[in-house]
């Protein structure tokens, strides 16, 4: 991995005071990460740190961890061992390791990096300031804190939420936990739990005080986030319903949502996504493989042409609509005839972007101990076909879109050219476009001039 900080800076003097201090917390994985992360930092300043950008001089250091593959887990081991450096030159830092791989490797964890201070699992965020006050304690006492690893556990509970927000334009909001499919490949049933639905009022709750405080577009998170609202107390809530529930939500502009499973990708959310005003025209359904021997091995319960027939009605009732994809190749026992049929599919469908993965076998998961692996030089070539196959189907339809007018959250500066504005359109292209920093948080209407790999450029026609 990339070093965080170079061995010269680990020289640098001692923060002044470590009476609440400063927090850097480095996360790694999906958007439900990302997530909490935002709820651990809540958490946080709510009892007096405050957030550094310099992981170097921060008195806690937070690694929110993946192991959905296995480079996220390297990296985290890898910040480990550079921050067992960082302590031993100024021992008062505390370190904490959350998310996935805490909630199954705590153990390993503990034997590795003896100089963490606290383990926490994926359902236990809210315990994160006890922890901090009981690492400052203990500190007296040379003691290490751990909360008892759960691996083979099944983690039931709903994480309790942080009713306090920053305020943000954009906002990610978990409104499902866990998954029960339990695909071949996937670890997140072990490091997520089952599968289970927060309160429909409190999703609502939360994002009426999101789009109060200023957050103009939200993104709703599940592992299989369309099979929300089952088994709720207030009975079953379909994801459909839910949404034209949020598009009431005053000053709220946009909802996304990631990832739906695509069995349950149905007519009623179909007609939803086009009529709900709020709801935008992007849907992001993972098909992982086009062959349906690879897709029964995966436990994927779809076929690769009830997966068209999904695109072909989503297409069909909104012409515009954009679609991603991820995709996982070399999948073991994957043929190179059924990576051609993933190929096929992949030119058949047409996706606006994917994202392209190699197979990377998790502890754990069924498909790890199978003996037909694919060798890592055969996944890397395919990996490589794949990703110059899709690079050239997305240039081909931006290019296509040039002339088209697109509606834009304005999101502020490009973060690759402050000269320029940036922000996605409800088909979720990123677009570029000159204009003033004051539209930031406005939607604009775009033209697209210029069609690029990563999205469009265009000019302001109306704001
Ligand atoms: S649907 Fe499959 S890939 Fe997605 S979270 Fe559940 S087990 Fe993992």
């Amino acid at each position: 991995m990339a070093t965080l900080f170079r061995p010269n800076q680990l020289t640098q003097p001692r923060p002044q005071s470590i009476q609440r201090g400063t927090y850097f917390i480095q996360t790694w994985g999906c958007q439900m990460n990302e997530e909490d992360s935002e709820q651990m930092a809540l958490y946080l300043e709510q009892i007096g740190f405050t957030r550094t950008q310099d992981l170097v001089s921060a008195h806690l250091v937070l690694l929110n961890t993946c192991s959905v593959r296995k480079k996220p887990e390297d990296k985290a081991f890898s910040l480990l061992g550079e921050l067992a450096l960082l302590k031993r030159d100024r021992p008062e830092l505390m370190i904490g390791v959350c998310g996935c791989m805490a909630q199954i490797r705590a153990k390993e964890i503990r034997q590795r990096a003896p100089h963490v201070d606290f383990v926490v699992g994926t359902a236990q965020i809210s315990e994160i300031p006890g922890l901090v006050e009981q690492a400052l304690q203990a500190r007296k006492f040379s003691t290490r804190l751990d909360l008892p690893e759960r691996k083979g556990a099944v983690v039931t509970d709903i994480p309790t939420r942080h009713v306090g927000r920053h305020s943000k334009l954009k906002a990610f909001v978990p409104i499902q936990y866990g998954c029960d499919k339990f695909c071949t490949f996937c670890i997140v049933p072990t490091t997520r739990g089952r599968e289970r639905s927060r309160p429909t009022h409190e999703i609502v709750e939360e994002v009426t005080k999101l789009a109060a405080q200023g957050t103009r577009e939200v993104t709703l998170l599940g592992q299989t986030v369309n099979s929300y609202g089952k088994n709720l107390a207030e009975g079953n809530v379909p994801f459909s319903e839910l949404l034209w529930m949020l598009d009431k939500v005053p000053g709220l502009q946009r909802i996304r949502y990631t990832s739906p499973y695509p069995r349950d990708f149905r007519t009623d959310l179909i007609q939803t996504i086009r009529d709900c005003p709020s709801v935008m025209e992007h849907v992001h359904m993972p098909l992982q493989s086009g062959d349906d021997e690879v897709l029964r091995s995966m436990k994927r319960l779809y076929t690769r042409d009830s997966f068209a027939a999904i695109i072909e009605e989503i297409r069909a009732t909104m012409p515009d609509v954009g679609i991603t994809t991820d995709i996982i190749v070399g999948f073991p026992g994957e043929t190179d005839e059924q990576f051609a049929n993933t190929l096929e599919m992949m030119a058949r469908l047409r996706f606006d972007g994917a994202y392209m993965f190699a197979y990377s076998p998790r502890p754990d998961t069924k498909a790890a101990v199978w003996e037909n692996q694919v060798p890592e030089a055969v996944k890397k070539h395919r990996l490589q076909r794949l990703i110059a196959l899709q690079n050239q189907i997305t240039q081909q339809i931006n290019h296509g879109l040039i002339g088209k007018e697109f509606e834009i959250l304005v999101e502020g500066p490009s973060h690759k050219n402050r000269d320029v504005l940036q922000g996605y359109s409800r088909e979720f292209r990123m677009v570029h476009c000159v204009g003033p920093q004051e539209l930031r948080g406005q939607l604009v209407r775009v033209r697209a001039t210029e069609a690029h790999l990563w999205g469009l450029t265009g000019e302001i026609i109306e704001n």
